[in-house]
């Protein structure tokens, strides 16, 4: 059974925010890990408080919380099942100002600047109906921002390597301690030392660089792919941004896609039509026989199942649709006019749809359904 957040900070219910905010204070600085160095009850209950506060705090969090309790929060988002939910790191980054200045972050001296990141570096990949349909690995030039060979950087001395300064300001309500970051590193904690003249202010230069992309089948024109840490560089000890990869769909020749079907207009002439015949559909991996019944209607739609594109989640894949369509002739010669003139008021060419012949739109609200 999981605790009350109420009775972890020890507040009744009718706590307004300052008192809920004090008692998470008490309890944040009772448990702290640098009092309580190794010990791990401490720093469960020093991270069940922040998980409390992070609900309580919030006024629609505290409004579910009251009225559902901790199943408010079970399942996707929230705290799932178990209070792992917060490392270390969320908890100083989401409340480091609870503490004051008397405690930076966790573990002595761990609580530097946070490792800076590089800015996003965005590519358009087009793709084909085939390569979606079966996953591709792309190579694609990006030119990265690196950090140029040679460069060195040192540690702030405006912040200490901090990446942040605190700032004392004198308000109504006494005086206030804010963090800000540090505006001659930008946060990084470093500047430039030494750099070589072909590097830019901040050390860097441009690269190129073959970044390959393994593209999962059943992507879909518009979505985006990350490539972690593919990205441009920043200057100091910082990680690489991201290669985002918007993927382009190409029109295919005759092919269309609807989702994870496909859907294919094939045309046969009228004596194959009344015949019956059977064709070669090219599919999305190679030709597909059809047989097509004596007989068959212009408009009726064939369905080979599994014959579409693969699903993007790996379950299953769509249906190639073939939508028949029967080519009535535009010139007749004279022998073949006079047959069909006889043939007007001839019975086998009296339309008789029977009721399992649907009509084109109940099959189009099958389609769907
Ligand atoms: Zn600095």
């Amino acid at each position: 059974m999981k605790k009350d957040f109420y009775e972890i900070l020890g507040i009744s219910k009718n706590a307004d925010a300052a008192e809920i905010k004090k008692a998470y204070r008490k309890s944040a600085l009772k448990y702290h890990p640098d009092k309580n160095p190794g010990d791990k009850e401490a720093e469960e209950n020093f991270k069940l408080a922040a998980e409390a506060y992070e609900v309580l705090s919030d006024p629609s969090k505290k409004a579910k919380y009251d009225q559902y309790g901790h199943q408010a929060f079970d399942g996707s988002g929230g705290f799932g099942g178990g209070h792992g939910g917060m490392n270390m790191d969320d908890i100083f980054s989401q409340f480091g100002d609870i503490f004051g200045g008397g405690f930076g972050g966790f573990g002595g001296g761990g609580g530097g600047p946070r490792r800076a990141k590089g800015s996003n570096l965005r590519i358009k990949v087009k793709l084909t109906l085939e390569e979606i349909a079966n996953g591709v690995e792309k190579k694609v030039k990006v030119k990265r921002k690196v950090q140029a060979k040679g460069v060195t950087y040192k540690t702030c001395s405006t912040c200490n390597g901090q990446g942040q300064v605190m700032r004392v300001t004198n308000t109504i309500l006494g005086r206030m301690q804010s963090a800000s970051t540090c505006p001659t590193c930008g946060g990084s904690g470093q500047i430039l030392d030494k750099r070589p003249s072909e590097a830019d202010a901040q050390g860097m230069i441009l690269e190129d660089e073959t970044v390959s992309i393994k593209i999962p089948a059943g992507v879909v024109d518009g979505m985006q792919l990350k490539v972690s840490n593919k990205g441009n560089d920043a200057p100091g000890n910082s990680v690489p941004g991201d290669l985002i990869v918007a993927i382009e769909e190409l029109e295919h020749e005759f092919l269309k896609r609807e989702g994870e079907n496909i859907h294919f207009d094939l045309y046969i002439s009228f004596p194959e039509a009344v015949l019956g015949v059977s064709k070669d559909i090219e599919a999305i991996n190679g030709k597909v026989r059809i047989k097509l019944e004596e007989g068959i209607q212009s408009g009726k739609i064939l369905r080979l199942k599994g014959k579409g594109i693969p699903s993007i989640n790996g379950y299953g894949s769509g249906d190639l649709l073939v939508h028949v369509n029967v080519w009535t002739p535009k010139t007749l010669n004279k022998e073949q006019k006079q047959f069909f003139e006889n043939a007007l008021n001839d019975e086998h060419f009296v339309p008789s749809p029977e009721k399992s012949e649907k009509s084109f739109f109940e099959k189009v609200k099958d389609m769907f359904s």
